[in-house]
């Protein structure tokens, strides 16, 4: 191969076979992935050990693509159940899968995936890395995070969340300003609290460079994690996440200078008036990179809803230029989610990212829509269960409880609006009666 990774060939002129592959998927021309391949504004995290990858473009100006964050945990740890789930995941459309697991032989599990899971692959090495050495937090070294970024890379991972723009400054400020709920992100509080134990600064962005050279060989693109994301809505677009985006702007550029690809985490929660600002601020200050956004979440009280808050701040974000939305189950915030809750983030992310890229005309979005449209005018329920999201549900309600006239549906039975217009228009007799 004659180039390091998707953006190097992108920037040689070279078009990849994952290229290629984006391209028939997206319906686009290849030259206009290749260019926004080469100028960070679109992201194939494709790591050159994960082989079964389906290759992904992540960019504003394609289909919105949705994680799903998955992994064991010590309460939960069934391994043959989270694989069940990653299956269920890419069957109802998942594009990546998040590992986040944190307890027992991480490497089994996310082995497991590169080998036979085709959605693309992201971990949090931090996350991984008192397992992986079994040493407790202030035990480690930088060079161990190193090491477990490495050990990542070579199993095939295709993004990783490394919580770079978290410094010794975000630390001050914290303190000097306070933040009714501190750092919310499980990444970001790690990093603090290895910051404070040790006195030294933040391993991913003192060894930045190094983290570089390691993302090259594999290609596997970095995600910039925003440790300092706003927990609350109290929190949302103040100093500590601003700063850190402005730090997150500059390591996108750093890395684009190595070629490596990058997307760029984002809030967190934000009422929703604040969430196009939050893109359009991103977009600038992080050079048009793919911004992966967690929810937003646009209320603070819904727990147990929160993939309905989330999808509504994920459906304005993506329609203002988001490009990644991660799925918010209705499990956040109170459990680990189980296959329902699962089910219920990825149809809510799914509904949230359809809204938004016909919104933002995304060639052929819609289409699927209007032959909605015009199988409802003709009462065909067979039409109407293909272009469903998940005609599988849309079925068993129909057939639970099905209407005394066949054409229509029990919610009005012989008084059906669509019913009525049809035979009036066609000059029949309406039989209400
Ligand atoms: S019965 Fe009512 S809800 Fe059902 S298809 Fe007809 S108009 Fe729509």
């Amino acid at each position: 191969m004659n180039y390091a990774t998707q953006m190097d060939a992108a920037r040689k002129g070279i078009i990849t076979n994952e290229m290629k592959a984006v391209a028939a998927y997206e319906n686009r021309d290849v030259e206009d992935i290749r260019r926004w391949v080469a100028e960070g504004k679109v992201a194939i995290p494709a790591n050159k050990n994960h082989k079964c990858i389906k290759p992904t473009g992540i960019g504003s100006m394609l289909k919105t693509k949705i994680n799903v964050n998955l992994g064991v945990s010590k309460d939960v740890s069934d391994l043959d159940e989270e694989l069940k789930k990653v299956q269920y995941a890419v069957d109802l459309g998942g594009d990546a899968i998040m590992d986040l697991s944190t307890h027992g032989d991480t490497k089994i599990f996310r082995r497991k995936l590169t080998s036979e899971c085709p959605a693309m692959i992201g971990t949090v090495p931090i996350y991984d890395s008192v397992i992986y050495h079994q040493k407790d937090l202030g035990q480690l070294t930088a060079q161990d995070f190193l090491d477990v970024i490495r050990a990542h890379g070579e199993d095939g991972v295709d993004f990783v969340t490394l919580h770079c723009g978290l410094t010794k400054r975000t630390v001050e400020q914290l303190k000097r300003f306070g933040r009714t709920t501190n750092i919310v992100s499980r990444g970001g509080s790690l990093v603090f609290a290895w910051m404070s134990m040790t006195g030294n600064e933040n391993p991913f962005f003192e060894y930045y460079d190094e983290i570089l050279d390691i993302c090259r060989e594999y290609d596997m693109t970095i995600s910039l994690g925003d440790g300092a994301r706003p927990g609350c809505l109290a929190d949302a677009g103040d100093i500590l996440q601003i700063e850190e985006l402005v730090r997150l702007g500059e390591l996108t550029l750093r890395a684009w200078e190595k070629d490596v690809q990058v997307m760029v985490e984002g809030p967190g929660h934000v009422p929703l008036d604040q969430v196009k600002a939050n893109m359009e601020i991103q977009q600038s200050l992080c050079h048009g990179a793919p911004f992966y956004v967690l929810g937003p979440i646009v209320t603070d009280i819904a727990a147990g809803y929160d993939h309905i808050t989330a999808a509504i701040g994920g459906a304005v974000a993506a329609m203002s230029g988001a490009a990644f939305l991660c799925y918010v189950t209705p499990a956040e915030h109170l459990a680990l989610p189980n296959a329902d809750d699962v089910k219920e983030g990825i149809m809510a992310s799914k509904i949230a990212a359809h809204a938004a890229d016909i919104a933002k005309k995304i060639p052929g979005a819609r289409d699927i829509d209007d032959r909605m449209g015009a199988a409802r005018r003709k009462l065909d329920w067979d039409a109407m269960f293909e272009n469903c999201m998940d005609p599988v549900h849309a079925k068993a309600v129909r057939d639970e409880r099905a209407p005394e006239v066949e054409e229509t549906c029990s919610m009005c039975g012989k008084f059906c609006a669509v019913r009525s217009m049809n035979k009036a228009l066609a000059g029949e007799e309406v039989d209400i009666l």
